[in-house]
């Protein structure tokens, strides 16, 4: 009996020890959305990637770290003077290496805090595939910061191909589409490898900017970033037919800076949009005009399957299909595609083959 639980002691002692060795970690460091996933547990974090700085007065003083994350997101546009929220993220890769490494940090150590040691895992990362070595070296860099014992890298159409379950090792074409906050990224895989990619650097940003542009030009109204994000989400739409909805925003006339309400409508946000729309559909045409033949028909007949938060917007799918002739399909989840695509991609390196970035 005892012998029984001293073995089954030992057992559990060997199977944690293993799990804090083996405790890879998938990091999807978006412009807008921080996301990491641990194989045996699935989405530990989700967090917007907002630092919010302090800068106090005083000659010495770089600005102290108030809140990051969610909390951080909360302050964006309702900062006093003193007080900045920022992304250190921008168009995928690295703007602020200081602030983005204290970040990552602190987001890593918070899914280690319950634990006696820290570990060391290995960790997958995400990277635009329009980036430099000098930008892959800076997130490498800063992996190792964090505590990584080794650093993988992989393109980001590649993991979101691999998380939509497409059949990258096939020798047929899969293209992907992934509309995230600073950047939209087309691929082309097929046998393993990328084949063509592209990176736009406008995405759910741009649409942002373009709805506080149309509110400002047509009603002198002045409204922040986490409003015109709201209005897209809620009412937002990609296609000319979609349904129409209505919404009240509230901003500060420019006039006479007094706060007023008005009411704004769907069609409005689609004509808002079109100029952002309009470039990824030139995105995507170019993509097929510059692929190989083959695999230009195999796109055609299979689709293009879209990830990252642009997926959501309403109709986009309706609208990409009818100006390109190419049936197209948002994946599940297209949040956390991108992230479940880096750790798929480590444990199932066997069937996937070598898809990760070498310097
Ligand atoms: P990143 O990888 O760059 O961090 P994400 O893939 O996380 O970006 O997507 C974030 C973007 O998706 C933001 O611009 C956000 O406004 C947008 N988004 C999220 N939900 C919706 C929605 N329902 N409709 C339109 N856009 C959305
Ligand atoms: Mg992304």
């Amino acid at each position: 009996m005892i012998c029984g639980n001293s073995n089954a002691v030992v057992g559990n002692m060997f199977k944690s020890l293993r799990g804090f060795l083996s405790s890879d970690l998938a990091i999807d460091l978006g412009t807008v959305n921080t996301l990491v996933y641990a194989p045996d547990k699935g989405i530990v974090l989700f967090e917007p990637s907002v630092v919010a700085i302090r800068h106090d007065p005083g000659p010495r003083n770089n600005g102290s770290i108030l809140a990051i994350g969610d909390a951080a997101k909360r302050m964006l546009g309702r900062t006093p003077g003193n007080i900045q929220a920022i992304r250190p993220m921008k168009d995928g890769v690295i703007a602020d290496f200081t602030v983005a490494g204290k970040m990552l940090k602190y987001f890593i150590r918070r899914l280690h805090e319950n634990r006696l040691f820290q570990p060391s895992p290995r960790m997958v990362v995400c990277v635009p595939c329009g980036s430099t070595q000098v930008e892959r070296g800076a997130i490498r860099e800063l992996a190792i910061a964090v505590g990584a014992r080794e650093v993988y890298l992989i393109e980001e159409p590649m993991a979101a191909a691999i998380g939509a379950d497409l059949p990258i090792v096939d020798p047929t074409g899969s293209m992907i589409l992934d509309i995230g906050g600073g950047t939209t990224e087309v691929g082309v895989i097929s046998l393993g490898g990328t084949v063509y990619a592209h990176t736009l650097r406008m995405a759910g940003d741009k649409m942002d900017e373009a709805i506080i542009d149309y509110v400002r030009h047509t009603y002198g109204l002045l409204i922040g970033e986490a409003t015109a994000e709201r209005v897209k989400r809620k009412i937002g739409a990609a296609w000319h037919q979609s349904e129409v909805r209505h919404m009240q925003i509230k901003g500060r006339h420019i006039a006479d800076g007094i706060p007023r309400s008005q009411e704004i409508d769907s069609r409005e946000i689609h004509s808002a949009l079109s100029g952002c729309l309009t470039s990824i559909i030139d995105t995507i045409k170019t993509a097929l005009e510059k692929i190989p033949p083959e695999l230009a028909a195999d796109v055609a007949e299979k689709g293009i399957v879209v990830t990252g938060g642009g997926g959501l917007l309403r109709d986009i799918d309706r609208m990409l299909a009818a100006e390109t002739g190419v049936p197209i399909m948002v994946t599940d989840c297209p949040l956390t595609c991108v992230v479940r695509g880096c750790a798929q991609a480590l444990q199932e390196a066997e069937t996937l083959g070598d898809v990760f970035l070498h310097e």
